[in-house]
């Protein structure tokens, strides 16, 4: 059984064929899939999903590329849908300065408010970094956060380490699959198993193969195998453990 920790399943992509998409994840021993916010709207279409289907769970979070059109009122809407009791994390949040789609001196402020938030609840942080280690770091330090999980890994061997020495969770994707993704790699080899878990980012992020195509959560299993591969043990001990994992990070009932 395996875990697909981060998807949205929400967007218009699977518009045609939602149902079919869950029913062949869990038809292939794809115990759960959190289908993460990336804004407002799509929290809500999130926490939607948790509710009709058994197998789902939810996340509630702003992408920082939306960080410039949130609105605040927005944030108490955010609060009440994170009280929903199927969302299991806050995200996915954090910062990206390499598509600067929002201002960086509107995403810190964000950034902070969704943490407080999951103060608040109690909840778990899915973070997004993208060419901000440096100040993602700063800022989970000074807000003291240990529950956090850096999503579809790509980081190098010094933010690998600060974050595994600051009790992060890394995540890796489909990504892990590509000729060029060395680094990547590089970093699965060297987390320990324990704190690791998996995830597709469907739609985005096809194993090689079958890139440009839309990705699903029935496709977390190429990441497991990749995975087994490079630690030189067998899927099935891959899927044990990170599926542990996530249900123990996320508190999945
Ligand atoms: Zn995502």
């Amino acid at each position: 059984m395996l875990i697909d920790t981060h998807c949205h399943i929400d967007f218009p992509e699977y518009n045609q064929d939602r149902g079919e998409v869950i029913s062949r994840a869990k038809d292939n021993g794809i115990e759960y899939i959190i289908n993460i916010g990336s804004s407002l709207e799509n929290s809500a279409a999130s926490v939607e999903l948790a509710k009709n289907h058994a197998c789902v769970y939810a996340a509630v979070g702003v992408h920082p590329h939306d960080a410039d059109r949130f609105d605040p009122d927005g944030l108490e809407k955010l609060e009440t849908l994170a009280r929903h009791d199927k969302v299991v994390a806050i995200g996915e949040i954090g910062l990206d300065y390499f598509k600067n789609f929002s201002k960086a001196e509107n995403q810190k402020p964000l950034f902070k408010k969704l943490i407080g938030l999951s103060k608040d609840l109690g909840l778990p942080l899915v973070i997004h970094s993208r060419q901000a280690e440096e100040d993602i770091l700063k800022i989970l330090k000074e807000e003291e956060i240990t529950r956090a999980v850096v999503h579809c890994f790509s980081g190098g061997e010094n933010f690998l380490k600060d974050c595994l020495d600051m009790g992060f969770f890394i995540s890796f994707t489909c990504n892990i699959t590509y000729k060029k993704a060395d680094t990547i790699r590089r970093a699965a080899e060297l987390a320990p198993l324990e704190r690791i878990l998996l995830e597709t980012d469907a739609p985005y992020l096809s194993p090689e193969g079958m890139r440009g195509k839309r990705n699903e959560p029935v496709n977390v299993r190429f990441v497991a195998e990749k995975i087994a591969e490079l630690k030189m043990i067998s899927s099935e001990e891959v899927a044990r453990v990170t599926t542990e994992n996530a249900k123990n990070f996320f508190k999945l009932k």
